[in-house]
């Protein structure tokens, strides 16, 4: 029970496949109580499914995390329901699909703005907003991928907006350090998702990690969901700024 007692945000779940279900589902078996965000109404209802199965009430709130209004109305609700929260989990992320098929020279102007705007601003919006109400000692996770640092084909702008998420997790972990707010980066491998059906030669990606990756395999989602319980649990208490692999060891391999 790492999370006994206390109260996460989990902002990301899509649908039972979502990494950050996946997470939800660890933080509730280790005790926490959650609420969760769900884009817009199309996510509404198997948002609303998913959150139910955990048994409890878990607060819902729409945000689109492009929208600040949204992101505070959000918080304040959370505010409404848990007063404060010990942890962030954010699991967002988008480009448009023309930008992850072609090669990242023809990258739009508007394409890289959107894709930057959802999946490295949000982190900012979202801390900035929620800070007031995070107890002392609170976690925030963001979810990242390799290709942050290495050229991956095809992940185009999402690798130049997963670079930028990963320098804001540092800034905001320098900043909220004087807050004890700790703040992180799960870097996962490839895992079967509905934002991983938009990356061309996703299915080569695991393929090739299977053949090079230590331990000869993909991670599982609980993998990468554990991990994140951990950053999320006083265990974790002296790690902020930090991205932690979640891989099976493919980032160490040069060759
Ligand atoms: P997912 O289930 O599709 O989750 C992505 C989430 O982002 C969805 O809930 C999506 O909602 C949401 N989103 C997109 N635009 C949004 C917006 N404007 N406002 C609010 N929410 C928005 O896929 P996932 O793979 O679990 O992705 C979760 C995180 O893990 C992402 O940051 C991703 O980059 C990261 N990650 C994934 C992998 C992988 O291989 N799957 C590896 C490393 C890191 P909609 O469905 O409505 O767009």
């Amino acid at each position: 029970m790492l999370l006994q007692g206390k109260k996460g945000l989990v902002v990301g779940v899509a649908n039972k496949r979502s990494i950050a279900w996946a997470i939800a589902q660890a933080a509730h078996r280790e005790g926490a109580q959650l609420a969760f965000t769900y884009q817009g109404e199309r996510l509404k209802e198997s948002v609303t499914e998913l959150a139910a199965s955990l048994g409890g009430t878990s607060p819902l709130f729409e945000c689109d995390v492009t929208n600040d209004a949204q992101i505070q109305q959000a918080i304040d609700g959370v505010k409404a329901s848990f007063g404060t929260i010990d942890f962030l989990v954010h699991a967002v992320a988008f480009a448009k699909r023309e930008e992850l098929e072609n090669e990242f020279v023809t990258t739009s102007r508007e394409g890289f703005k959107m894709a930057l705007d959802v999946s490295s601003y949000s982190l900012v919006a979202l801390a900035q907003k929620a800070a007031p109400i995070f107890s002392e000692g609170a976690s925030i996770i963001a979810l990242t991928y390799y290709g942050a640092e290495k050229v991956i084909p095809r992940y185009n702008v999402m690798g130049v907006a997963k670079a930028a998420l990963e320098a804001a997790i540092r800034y905001l972990a320098f900043d909220l350090g004087a807050k004890k707010i700790r703040v992180n980066g799960v870097s996962a491998g490839p895992v079967q998702t509905l934002a991983a059906r938009g990356i061309s030669g996703f299915t080569d990606m695991m393929k090739i990690v299977e053949s090079r990756a230590p331990l000869r395999r993909n991670v599982e989602i609980g993998e990468v969901a554990n991990a994140a319980v951990f950053l999320l649990s006083p265990l974790s208490s002296g790690i902020t700024g930090e991205i932690l692999y979640v891989d099976c060891g493919y980032n160490i391999v040069g060759m």
